[in-house]
């Protein structure tokens, strides 16, 4: 029997698609995530120095990422690791956008920051951690700006909807949903990849969806196949690190790209881009069948 969805997830129905709605597109500055144009979010895990995140920045704009990512606020597994520049990373974030004209995402983690956050960015990340503060994330939807939602390491997808419910409910049409890994029992990587969730949600809901296979990997070496995995499960953009030197990065180098392995991902990404070209062109067949029909084709 097939699955009623609208049943199954009878508590947020506003996440839903429905005949009213079928594509949410988020606006930000000159761009709509969610539309035919796939949107690569790519930076420093934490934004470190001037010289760091202007160079980053530079160098992603002439590599083809449209929104520059970086960290002012930062949620540490220690209380002694770096926490971030907090303002003055603020700060440099809005002179990069100057330069570059790249739209700025960063991740805000308290009710109270949130206005001075809204004010620098032109997307408000919440982070794993922060999935289910409501508090926050009533305070993010009323800021007005777009509302980046990473899915908690420990939620399950219903949780997940439910947090964009609750933005949705406070007035903000404006969430992208991220997925970023989840906690399971394996432990060579950092996070499981839960590619069936963007299949899913691409399926059921109206909001546009996007990968982190960074956070996912926990190293730079798996992270391009994850990027080609979620364009193929029909993502609509990614957010990715990528630091000059990984190797002396304040935070996540393990799993930051240096810029040539940035490159040479986005090089990657371009046969599976032109497959979704097509699935936007097919009556909405996701990448993945286009895939196999194609396949089919060469045989
Ligand atoms: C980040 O994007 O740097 C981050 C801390 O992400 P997450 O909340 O997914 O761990
Ligand atoms: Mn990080």
């Amino acid at each position: 029997m097939r699955q009623n969805w609208h049943e199954r997830f009878a508590e947020t129905p506003d996440v839903l698609k429905s005949a009213k709605r079928k594509q949410t597109l988020v606006p930000v500055l000159d761009l709509e995530i969610g539309g035919d144009e796939f949107i690569t979010m790519a930076g420093p895990c934490s934004v470190e120095t001037e010289f760091q995140l202007m160079a980053t920045a530079n160098h992603l704009r002439s590599a083809g990422a449209r929104i520059l990512r970086g960290g002012a606020f930062k949620p540490r597994s220690s209380p002694y690791a770096f926490q971030g520049h907090g303002l003055a990373g603020l700060k440099m974030l809005a002179r990069a956008r100057q330069e570059t004209g790249l739209a700025i995402v960063t991740e805000v983690m308290s009710e109270a920051d949130v206005p001075m956050v809204a004010e620098y960015a032109d997307i408000l990340q919440i982070g794993t951690r922060n999935m289910e503060n409501y508090a926050l994330l009533e305070a993010a939807a009323h800021s007005g700006r777009p509302v980046l939602l990473k899915r908690g390491m420990m939620a399950t997808i219903e949780d997940f909807l439910r947090s964009a419910q609750l933005i949705l409910d406070n007035g903000n049409p404006n969430v992208v949903l991220c997925e970023r890994g989840i906690r399971t029992f394996e432990t060579a990587l950092r996070n499981t990849f839960d590619v069936a969730a963007i299949a899913l949600l691409k399926q059921i809901s109206h909001l546009p969806v996007i990968a982190d296979p960074s956070h996912a990997a926990g190293h730079s070496d798996v992270v391009p196949a994850l990027a080609r995995i979620a364009v193929a499960a029909g993502s609509d953009g990614l957010l990715v690190e990528v630091h000059p030197n990984p190797d002396k990065s304040w935070s996540d180098g393990d799993q930051s790209l240096d810029f040539d392995a940035f490159d040479n991902m986005m090089t990657s990404l371009d046969p599976y881009l032109e497959l979704r070209k097509l699935a936007l062109r097919s009556q909405g067949l996701p990448v993945c069948e286009i895939l196999r029909l194609r396949a089919m084709e060469a045989v």
